[in-house]
Order: structure tokens, then C-alpha cells, then sequence
């Protein structure tokens, strides 16, 4: 049994600001309490909302279901790694086993979790944004948003349920993808849009045209079986995506980007088509003629991650390696202000992985 320190190092940020809030320190070791386990973190990816608990809410307007901590904060939701000691009346985990945690935390008796829709719940809130997070060498959480990961799997790979949660909410679950039909995925190159990449190859979509920035990032998007369109190329990409469809527009959309993308992602959607969100990273206020959704019978539907059986199966897709996650970057730790720039410069195409 290795011997366990009585401190941890850990990114904390104690104030908004620019990277320089961004330390390595060290501080206690977190016990954990009943029903919860020590993991040692072996992965960590970042999200947007890693990026905002240091720089504040974007916009300055905090937005369901932000709730900011009192600094001083670790954040890091996105966590894979192993079990180290377990807390009184845990059953079923031991010490040595690999597992990722659920990052969706729910009270589990309103009528939302009852009916199995967890990021409904009343009381909704998120591991490592409204907790104590993984980007530290331990973390605590409740042995009850435990998986366990296959020895196959590697940490990095399953360090991804929100993004891969949230793309499979938004395509399959929400987005109701068949095979065959065609697929838009706007902000194609983020963490949830890679994952929509993925899961809409996965799921048979025929056609799946991805925007994003860039000639680098359109090849990579090539590379996955997607069509690339960069929209520094095509201002007006909505026009390309009608093309590529034959003048129909897309059965799926999935935009987790906002008001820079609302309009067009509506207009690429063929008559009937669904278009699902989950954010609003580049703006929460789109400008747009209703006429264009109600005319055409579109739908607009809101997928802010998915419920604990959408994560189960995108997370069973990756353990079986039906999905292999896109990761961009897997940095040690230390170079936590590198990950958070990488990020904040949207540099990155697919997950940025920091391990302890
Ligand atoms: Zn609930």
C-alpha cells in the first residue's frame, strides 16, 4: 500500500483573472466522508466552464446553473482515475479500481430524477463546477457517480463524460439522429463538437458537415469522415451547407456556440429539422426572424448535457472503442496555464487533458 501524503498539490485560484490566478499549491488532502471515495486523479480535461471560474461568467451574466464558489476554488469536472480509499458505507469500490465520475450531482427524488432526467433536477448542480474538482493529484466524490473504466481504456481517453454526454444528448437522445440522415455540427472543432463528429459517424448520419476555423482544423475535421467548411472561407457557410445537401439543409444541427451561429445553423436546416444547444460560448443573444423556424416547421431544442443513461451510453461507446475521443493536447499538471490559453485562444481541436 503506498504510503498517502497529508497534502496534495492542486490548481487553485484564488480571484478572477488572467492565467497568472492559475497556481500550483499545496493543500490538504481531502478526506472523504460517507458514501464518498478518495480517487487519485490520473486525468482531468478542461471545459469552458474551467475557463470561466477564472475569468468570470461570460458576458459578466451568470446563467443557470452557475453558481460560483467563494474563492479560494479548485475547479476540473472531467475526472478519470483510481479509487484510493473509500469513505464509511461505500460498497462495491475498493481501493486500485479505475473509475471516471459523473459529473452530473442531482437529489435524486424529484419528480425530474425520478423520471431519470438528472440535469433536470431541481437542485442541478456540477462535479468540480459548483464542487471541489479533479484538477488536483486527489479528489473526493460520492461513490454513487462512480464508473468503472476498462483496463483497455486509457485515463486520458475517459476524462470526457461532459462533452461526450453533452454530444450525445444533443444528436441521438434530443436531436433524435437516424441513420442515414445528414448532420450540421457548428463549433465543430470544441469538445462537444469533435464528440458530435464521432457519435454522428457512429450513430450512420449520412452526410456530416462540420464549420469550423481554419484550414488546419477543416483537415482534421476531413479526417474524421466529416465535410469541412471554414467559415473564415465562407462567411455565409449556411449557403455551402444547402449545397452539399442537394438545396434540402440538414436533418440534425447541433450548435453549441450561440448567437454568432443561430442564424445560419437555423437556415441549413431542411424543412422539419431539428436543431439542438447546449451553450452559448460565443454569445447568448442571437438576432433572428422567428418566421425562418415556425415557416419551416424547425425545431429548436435545448440539450445542456445529458441524464445519467445518455452518459452511460456515450461512455459505453468509448469503453467498447466504438468511439475513440479526440484529444488535442494531454499536458502535465504544472502546465495548467498553457492548457488554459490553448483553450481560451481556441487553438485546440478536441479535448485538453491535463494529468497530475
Ligand atoms: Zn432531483
Amino acid at each position: 500500500m503506498a504510503v498517502v501524503p497529508a497534502t496534495m498539490k492542486a490548481v487553485v485560484i484564488r480571484r478572477h483573472g488572467g492565467l497568472e490566478v492559475l497556481n500550483l499549491e499545496d493543500v490538504p488532502l481531502p478526506t472523504p466522508g460517507s458514501g464518498e471515495v478518495r480517487i487519485r486523479v490520473r486525468a482531468c480535461a478542461l471545459n469552458n466552464m474551467d475557463i470561466w471560474a477564472r475569468s468570470g461568467p461570460p458576458g459578466g451574466r451568470p446563467v443557470f446553473p452557475w453558481r460560483e464558489r467563494p474563492f479560494p476554488i479548485t475547479t476540473g469536472g472531467d475526472v478519470a482515475g483510481v479509487v484510493e480509499a473509500v469513505g464509511p458505507g461505500v460498497d462495491g469500490w475498493h481501493p486500485g479500481d479505475r473509475v471516471v465520475i459523473n459529473p452530473i450531482l442531482s437529489c435524486g427524488v424529484c419528480e425530474y430524477c425520478l423520471a431519470g432526467e438528472q440535469t433536470m433536477c431541481l437542485r442541478y448542480h456540477i462535479f468540480g463546477e459548483h464542487t471541489p474538482g479533479g484538477l488536483a493529484e486527489y479528489t473526493v466524490a460520492p461513490a454513487r457517480n462512480l464508473l468503472r473504466v476498462p483496463d483497455s481504456v486509457p485515463f486520458e481517453k475517459a476524462a470526457v463524460p461532459a462533452a461526450y454526454c453533452t454530444a450525445w444528448r444533443m444528436l441521438v437522445t434530443a436531436g433524435g439522429l437516424r441513420a442515414g440522415e445528414d448532420v450540421l455540427v457548428v463549433g465543430a472543432s470544441g469538445g462537444v463538437g469533435t464528440a458530435a463528429l464521432l457519435i454522428a459517424k457512429m450513430a450512420g448520419a449520412r452526410r456530416i458537415i462540420a464549420v469550423v476555423g481554419g484550414a488546419e482544423k477543416a483537415g482534421k475535421a476531413a479526417a474524421l469522415g466529416a465535410v469541412p467548411i471554414d467559415h473564415r472561407e465562407h462567411a455565409a457557410w449556411s449557403e455551402r451547407v444547402l449545397e452539399i445537401t442537394d438545396g434540402a439543409g440538414v436533418h440534425v444541427a447541433a450548435d453549441p456556440v450561440g448567437a454568432p451561429t443561430w442564424v445560419q445553423t437555423i437556415r441549413s436546416l431542411r424543412r422539419g429539422g431539428r436543431m439542438t444547444i447546449c451553450g452559448a460560448s460565443g454569445g447568448e443573444r442571437p438576432d433572428f426572424d422567428i418566421r425562418e423556424v415556425y415557416q419551416r416547421h424547425r425545431r429548436i431544442i435545448g440539450a445542456p448535457m445529458g441524464n445519467v443513461g445518455d452518459l452511460r451510453a456515450v461512455m459505453g461507446a468509448i469503453f467498447s472503442g466504438a468511439i475513440d475521443p479526440v484529444l488535442h493536447a494531454v499536458l502535465p499538471l504544472a502546465q495548467i496555464r498553457e492548457a488554459h490559453r490553448m483553450m481560451e485562444r481556441r487553438e485546440h481541436f478536441g479535448k485538453v487533458v491535463l494529468t497530475p
